[in-house]
């Protein structure tokens, strides 16, 4: 296989169709149609999206070992408000990658077991690769390889590494409760607002172990749009939280909600916190990600 011609053939059409999330109906059938003409059992909307998987089966006992691809791209909004579709993300680039990987192992032959192309819809909304769970797509495999284009600071030994560290992501939001009252009367109130500065610094002296490279940062802080002569008496707070490892993202949320609910507390304010969004870490299987390494080197 010419893998130069592959993708000048495939690359551009996909970057042209750039579709967001769980709208790639024209990818989806460039896909399907692809795949289709290649031999592939193909798939299409699986659960009832746009998603779609294609099969290829050796006929001979083995496991089932999946590709996946994305297939959506960003919206960006121009200077007049509207909003343009680009595959700024590289998926037009790993879905290329995906059909030149569909093509070779057609064209070479599958020793044994079977390959399944997964197409996954709104990996940036990140409710894609659910959906796809949830109609069981995955049930029938046993490995699964996923990859992303990536900027060259994280391959630093080359172009190829096997596993990229992508951190899980939690969103969390809270509210600080004080007691309004007058400039003049502080005493009689509780400002939000210093409660809120108190648990800022807070967050700050917290630390993800730096092996781990994750962080947590205040990501916003309002409050007090009112006079200037009022106490302030509620602040909406909020955070974002990485680490590569699960079990660290657990302990860090844990530690976010304690030193909001108690930090308030110390300030005679009241409070809560609560998960908005999250997005767990890949976690790599050691033996795929030997074979991975071991085909890389090669
Ligand atoms: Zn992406």
């Amino acid at each position: 296989m010419d893998i130069q011609a592959h993708i000048n053939e495939v690359w551009p059409k996909l970057h042209d169709l750039a579709e967001p999330a769980f709208k790639e109906v024209k990818t989806a059938a460039f896909l399907a149609d692809f795949l289709r003409k290649l031999g592939y059992d193909v798939t299409e909307n699986v659960g009832n999206t746009t998603a779609l998987t294609a099969v290829l089966d050796s006929g001979k006992p083995g496991p089932t070992v999946a590709v996946r691809t994305d297939m959506d791209c960003l919206l960006f909004k121009n200077e007049d408000g509207s909003l343009e579709p680009i595959h700024a993300c590289g998926h037009d680039a790993h879905m290329t990658i995906a059909l030149g990987v569909a093509k070779l192992l057609k064209e070479q032959g599958l020793a044994c077991g079977r390959v399944k192309i997964l197409c996954q819809p709104a990996e940036e909304i990140g409710r894609g690769a659910l959906a796809m769970l949830k109609a069981g797509a995955l049930d029938d495999v046993q490995y699964a390889l996923g990859y992303h284009v990536m900027p060259k600071d994280m391959a630093r030994s080359g172009q190829i590494i096997a596993q990229i560290n992508w951190t899980a992501c939690t969103l969390m939001e809270g509210e600080i409760r004080g007691l309004a009252a007058h400039g003049s009367q502080p005493h009689l109130g509780v400002n939000a607002i210093d409660a809120g500065a108190a648990i800022v610094n807070a967050i700050n002296a917290l630390h993800s172990n730096p092996l781990l490279g994750g962080s947590i940062k205040t990501t916003r802080f309002m409050g007090g749009a009112g006079s200037l002569n009022a106490i302030c008496d509620k602040v909406s707070i909020g955070f974002d939280l990485r680490s590569t490892s699960n079990a660290e993202m657990l302990e860090l949320r844990r530690k976010v909600e304690e030193i909001v609910v108690n930090t308030a507390k110390v300030y005679g304010a009241e409070a809560d916190c609560h998960i908005v969004g999250t997005c767990p870490a890949a976690e790599a299987d050691p033996s795929v990600l030997a074979l991975t390494q071991e085909v890389i080197s090669a």
